[in-house]
């Protein structure tokens, strides 16, 4: 029951996952995984800790290496998961979160079968934009870049293990500690979050139709 476990959470950039992840595993014994990234820092964004700031060139030489457990290129950057320190954190007991989005969720998946998977939906694709454009760290045409992506990443939600939504943060928090209490226990407490369940594929749908 206690075995530390790597949980991975996606959402669409503007979903809030960092604002409920900081909330609910601030403090906590366990590690969040930085990740290296080829994209520009934005503004107040610290270099090994909210990410490992690297050239394409390291990156590609990370890959030739095998270091990474999972990469991918989204929206015109790459991005992956440095492979030690999830399997040295691991290894002292911790729970390990893995906050990446589907296609490099999919390759740990197919590494680490036993690994949940959690996705963030916005209350609709409209609202994500809305979000977007009042946070103001992205023009438009890189805005716009991250719509076709999450409506793409939205619908690859049918294949995670738990699907939640962040419509309003306090709902969310209860939600998310619901879930993650569930894969702690082993048990089923969260099913009714399953992709299997007709109404977590309904809220998928109408999120997806009100793009
Ligand atoms: P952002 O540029 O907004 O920080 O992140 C863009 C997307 O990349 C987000 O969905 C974020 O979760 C995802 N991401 C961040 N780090 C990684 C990583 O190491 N691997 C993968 N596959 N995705 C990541």
């Amino acid at each position: 029951m206690n075995e530390p476990k790597t949980i991975i959470v996606s959402a669409p950039s503007g979903c809030g996952k960092g604002t409920i992840l900081h909330s609910v595993f601030e403090g906590k014994d366990m590690f969040y995984s930085v990740s290296c990234t080829t994209r520009a820092p934005r503004e107040g964004e610290v270099n090994g800790t909210d990410y490992h700031f690297i050239s394409t060139r390291k990156f590609r030489s990370m890959i030739k290496d095998d270091l990474f457990l999972e990469h991918a290129c989204f929206s015109g950057n790459y991005y992956g998961t440095p492979k030690e320190p999830v399997d040295s954190s691991l290894a002292e007991g911790k729970d390990v979160i893995l906050e990446i989005e589907t296609q490099g969720a999919f390759q740990v998946k197919e590494k680490r079968p036993e690994t949940p998977m959690i996705f963030i939906l916005p209350p609709s694709v409209a609202e994500l934009r809305r979000r977007l454009k009042k946070r103001g760290t992205e023009d438009d045409a890189t805005i716009e870049k991250r719509m076709a992506n999450a409506a793409s990443e939205i619908a690859n939600s049918v294949k995670y293990d738990y699907v939640m939504m962040n419509d309003d943060l306090d709902a969310a928090l209860a939600d998310f500690v619901t879930i993650y209490n569930a894969i702690k226990n082993g048990d089923g407490s969260a099913d009714r979050f399953s992709p299997k369940n007709e109404n977590t594929v309904k809220m998928i749908n109408e999120v997806l139709e009100n793009a």
